[in-house]
């Protein structure tokens, strides 16, 4: 029986019932939510994964992507990436491996995580093929869902939306940037090329027999998310975003938890519009952005235009951040640019939940108030985002009193209003 299928019945076990706590929520709603979708807690059966709720009325989550390409393959670095995108906070980790080893990337991610792991399956049919695209089946991809669901991936992103009809029409897009998702690209060539229906929307029942047998998420695609700001929000994005919300209710009748996923590169002023189609067109299932950056020219610092785009779109109504780094658009992170993208997304999430009113944000933004009210600089430097980085700062420049610090000196405004 999946999570979903027990929610629905109106119980849930002490361990998820401890989540309700956490987030605030009488446990009659978060049964609630979690029975008609629209809060999930990805969890695959075959792994002991920390439990995480994403969706409506939960603080927003984050997650870091990790892993190798065919460039960059060291496995220490992706293990230490998956550790440093843990301690300053990541709710949760996808291994987007491409290099030839992946499963064992994989693996050894996976052992020193306890947050729940994502994928993209279709990678590892590519891979596996050694990157012959067009040369994959139907029962390369299925089997790489098969083995990864063996192997405790908790949710899977899955491009079930781009089919044959909605390709037709992509057609007559005058995007600048195409289609940019690399699961949305894999699939668009190899239904061209061979001229089939895609695999994953055509066997979608198939699919969601799987997750509901190992209890998986499935995270729905955006195939054809926008990839710069000038193609954002048009008619093949929407569609898709259609699709995939036909997709949410059929999985959800099918007892499988589902999130969805969206953009990437949106103007600002179309963030809020963005969430509230999908929130209106999925029947509020928790939404998953990439970013969004909300703008192009942002290289090395696309990690904060992120943040920017992120902290409108949770305050908006998505559930879920993918966090983008600085090195987005040019590299492979390194552990530097995960830790930095980490923290630039946990901002963001505050700055929404902030502004959404929930009690463990504000408990926080209080504490922290307080604590540099009272000059309790170690008490503000372990509620910040990055503990080490705050106190390096406060040491580069010493004084000698704890009632101030060297910007404005013996002039503190704090201290000196203390003394008034
Ligand atoms: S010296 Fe200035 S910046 Fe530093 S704590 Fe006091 S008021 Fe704040």
């Amino acid at each position: 029986m999946t999570l979903i299928e027990d929610a629905k019945k109106g119980f849930l076990g002490k361990e998820h019932e401890k989540l309700a706590t956490i987030e605030n929520m009488d446990l009659n709603k978060f049964i609630r939510r979690i029975g008609n979708g629209k809060i999930v807690v990805p969890k695959n059966i075959n792994r002991d994964t920390k439990l995480c709720s994403i969706g409506k009325g939960t603080s927003t989550k984050i997650n870091a992507n990790i892993g190798s390409s065919s460039k960059m393959e060291d496995m220490d670095i992706e293990v230490d990436k998956a550790k440093i995108a843990i301690e300053y906070g990541a709710d949760a980790l996808m291994d987007l491996s491409t290099g030839p080893d992946l499963k064992e990337f994989r693996k050894a991610i996976m052992k020193v995580s306890n947050v729940p792991i994502g994928t993209v399956p279709i990678y590892e049919a590519v891979v596996n093929k050694k990157g012959s695209i067009v040369d994959i089946t139907e029962d390369d991809i299925f089997n790489a869902i098969i083995n990864q669901a063996k192997e405790g991936v908790d949710f899977m992103t899955v491009h079930c939306g781009i089919n044959k009809d909605l390709l037709s029409k992509f057609k007559e897009t005058k995007r600048i940037m195409g289609i940019v998702s690399r699961g949305g690209t894999f699939l668009s060539h190899w239904m061209m090329h061979n001229d089939e229906e895609n695999p994953l929307f055509k066997n979608y029942e198939y699919l969601l027999e799987l997750a509901y047998e190992y209890d998986i998420t499935i995270s729905l695609g955006d195939g054809l998310r926008p990839g710069c700001l000038k193609d954002a929000t048009d008619i093949v994005q929407v569609q898709e975003l259609i699709n995939l919300g036909l997709l949410v209710k059929k999985a959800r009748n099918k007892n499988v938890q589902v999130i969805v996923e969206g953009p990437g590169h949106v103007p600002l002023n179309q963030v809020g519009t963005n969430i509230q189609i999908q929130k209106t067109i999925c029947d509020e299932a928790p939404f998953y952005v990439l970013g969004p950056i909300v703008t192009d020219l942002s290289m090395g610092y696309d990690h904060i235009s992120a943040a920017i785009g992120g902290a409108l779109a949770a305050y908006s109504g998505a559930d879920f951040l993918c966090y983008v780094t600085p090195s987005e658009h040019l590299s492979i992170p390194s552990l530097d640019d995960v830790k930095e993208g980490v923290i630039a997304s946990k901002i963001a999430a505050q700055v929404a939940d902030n502004a959404l009113g929930l009690k463990s944000a504000w408990d926080k933004e209080i504490a922290v108030s307080l604590a540099r009210k009272n000059f309790n600089w170690d008490e503000m430097f372990k509620l910040s985002f990055n503990s080490k980085k705050a106190k390096d700062y406060r040491e580069k420049t010493p004084v000698d009193e704890d009632e101030m610090c060297s910007m404005c000196g013996e002039y503190c405004a704090l201290k000196v209003g203390k003394d008034i």
